[in-house]
């Protein structure tokens, strides 16, 4: 298997290479419209051909590029069945296997974040890895107070669908901010700062509650075009257009 670990600056995001050496398919998970091209020609490098994009949920703060790169590359658009999505090709669920060639993602029903919310599973012989979108992050979590979200629900989510995976899981986040790449979930059931260290539900609430984070810059029109897999929404911003107007892509 091909694994890498791509980033978009703007919003922070990791979006997540896999490549199938042997049918030499690729997917995608949550790619960002900015650079689209740029991981379209990461997968041209390895010789890979991109099968599916796949979301782990509705973003608020970026446009996915799932539509951009199934205009520019023929890619199947894939994510949770629970968003009910009209543009969505392949809608995923826990209890069953998503399969690309020899990969198998395991679909993780992890809501909080968002109420659809989901992580993937991945193992590959000895090496487990589990993408845990917006839910669990390094040394952190996502945010609960917007969208669907629901602190309790995201504590249930990360201590009986991630905290129970082994310990030497690798964690690949769907954010970072401060350059951190990965973690394990032994490490963030030992020190997460909001979650770690036994942390009582109640513990946990309190911390969501007092964070008074700011409204997202974005969520007005990504939460709307993402419900269209990345299609440009009426009230995108002019310099957003040219990104995410797939008619005007060649
Ligand atoms: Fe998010």
């Amino acid at each position: 298997m091909i694994f890498r670990q791509l980033f978009e600056p703007e919003s922070s995001t990791y979006t997540y290479l896999l490549g199938d050496t042997e049918s030499g398919h690729a997917v995608l998970i949550d790619p960002v419209v900015e650079t689209a091209e740029r991981n379209l020609a990461v997968i041209n490098e390895l010789g890979l051909e991109l099968a599916y994009t796949l979301e782990t949920h509705i973003h608020a703060d970026h446009l996915t590029g799932a539509l951009k790169l199934k205009h520019l590359a023929g890619s199947r658009i894939a994510g949770p069945a629970k968003d009910r999505l009209p543009c969505t090709d392949v809608g995923l669920e826990e209890g069953k296997p998503f399969i690309v060639g020899s990969l198998t993602l395991h679909p993780l029903y992890t809501p909080g974040h968002t109420s659809t919310h989901h992580s993937y599973l991945l193992e590959q012989g000895d090496t487990r890895r589990v993408f845990t979108g917006d839910a669990l992050l390094i040394d952190g979590c996502g945010r609960t107070d917007f969208q669907s979200g629901d602190a309790e629900a995201l504590y249930r989510s990360i201590h009986d669908k991630l905290f129970t995976l082994p310990d030497d899981t690798l964690v690949y986040p769907g954010h970072d901010y401060q350059h951190k790449h990965v973690s394990t979930i032994g490490q963030e059931k030992e020190g997460n700062a909001r979650l770690g260290g036994g942390k009582t539900l109640e513990e946990f609430v309190a911390v969501m509650n007092a964070l008074d984070l700011a409204y997202p810059a974005k969520i007005d029109y990504a939460v709307p075009g993402n419900e269209q897999c990345g299609e440009c929404p009426p009230n995108v911003p002019l310099e957003m257009r040219k990104l995410c107007d797939v008619t005007r892509q060649g």
